[in-house]
């Protein structure tokens, strides 16, 4: 058996794209002269592998690479194919791309990018009290959820990544409130900071279904990212399954039955999301917890990653491993 316990280090892009001259450059996202750094870096000290190799590992039918190394991107950002794609082939590399099937299938907006938008734009004391403001208005009439102090001691605590306002609004309106409540705040926030409407940011922002067939014919691979983009962690039994089953109909043409692949959302899941997935043909699950992953054992659908951020040109901690 020569596949126990390989090892395999995954990079995660989001939003890849010449972040100073966008409409949003306060947006949090690889801007390119760092990712072409960043794939140079790769060629000369990794080997970059396909899906499709990660596959035959975990199927124990194939050994990776020393150093081996996976590029995924999360979220179906249309940046990823204008300028991820053109470099990814230009270095000989595959991605992996994990999108959500709501964005594709109705062109909507995720709450997740409702926010990232909402707090490019806005200063974020106006948006913090706009949105303790609406938490009074909501709280008590058809929503239940805990006081503006409670909900600030559990959830305003910074990251390497934000400030505890940031957080404070990321989490209460990716999760804390119930989850009508939250699209209906975000869509009165973005109304009120952003000068565009949902549908075309929307169709503005995300992969078309023609240019996701394009990034397979271009040797791509294509994973599921749940469809409307929920912890389902979270979510009761119920509503993460149905979440999973509409995602894998909506990216059927994309993927493989018996072996896809799960990337959690915010690396949200639990052992009920992990079973459901099994039981229904993944065979790798990418999560959010750093680390250098271990595959073809027990972890395959627990796959741990880390941030492009955590690379050079971005960060030389891993010169050393390199
Ligand atoms: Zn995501």
């Amino acid at each position: 058996m020569p596949n126990q316990n390989q090892q395999l280090t995954v990079s995660m892009y989001h939003y890849t794209r010449e972040l100073q001259y966008s409409r949003y450059p306060q947006i949090k996202g690889m801007d390119l002269a760092s990712f072409r750094k960043q794939l140079s870096f790769f060629k000369e000290n990794f080997n970059v592998v396909r899906m499709e190799e990660v596959i035959e590992a975990i199927k124990g039918k194939y050994t990776l690479p020393e150093k081996a190394l996976l590029l995924t991107f999360d979220d179906g950002y249309v940046d990823n194919y204008t300028y991820a794609l053109p470099l990814l082939e230009e270095y000989g590399f595959q991605g992996s791309f994990f999108i959500p099937g709501k964005p594709v299938e109705e062109h909507c907006l995720l709450d997740v990018n409702k926010i990232h938008l909402i707090l490019a734009v806005a200063n974020v004391d106006s948006l913090l009290n706009d949105l303790l403001e609406k938490l009074d208005y909501y709280r008590g009439t058809e929503y239940d959820f805990p006081s503006n102090d409670e909900l600030i001691n559990e959830f305003a605590h910074a990251n390497s990544w934000d400030t505890k306002e940031v957080i404070f609004i990321k989490r209460v309106l990716q999760t804390a409130l119930p989850e009508k409540l939250r699209g209906i705040i975000s869509s009165e926030l973005f109304a009120k900071y952003l000068d565009v409407s949902e549908e075309i940011m929307a169709r503005d922002l995300y992969l078309t279904r023609d240019q996701i067939r394009t990034l397979k014919r271009h040797g791509m691979h294509i994973g599921i990212h749940g469809y409307s983009h929920m912890w389902l962690g979270r979510a009761s039994n119920e509503i993460a399954q149905n979440d999973i089953k509409k995602a894998l109909e909506v990216m059927d043409e994309f993927t493989n039955h018996d072996e896809w692949t799960m990337n959690y959302p915010y690396g949200s899941y639990n052992e009920n999301v992990l079973e459901f997935v099994k039981k229904n043909g993944a065979i790798a699950g990418f999560t959010t917890e750093r680390g250098i992953a271990t595959i073809g054992g027990k972890l395959d659908l627990q796959i741990k990653r880390y941030d492009c951020n955590d690379f050079p040109p971005k960060s030389q901690a891993f010169e050393f491993m390199a």
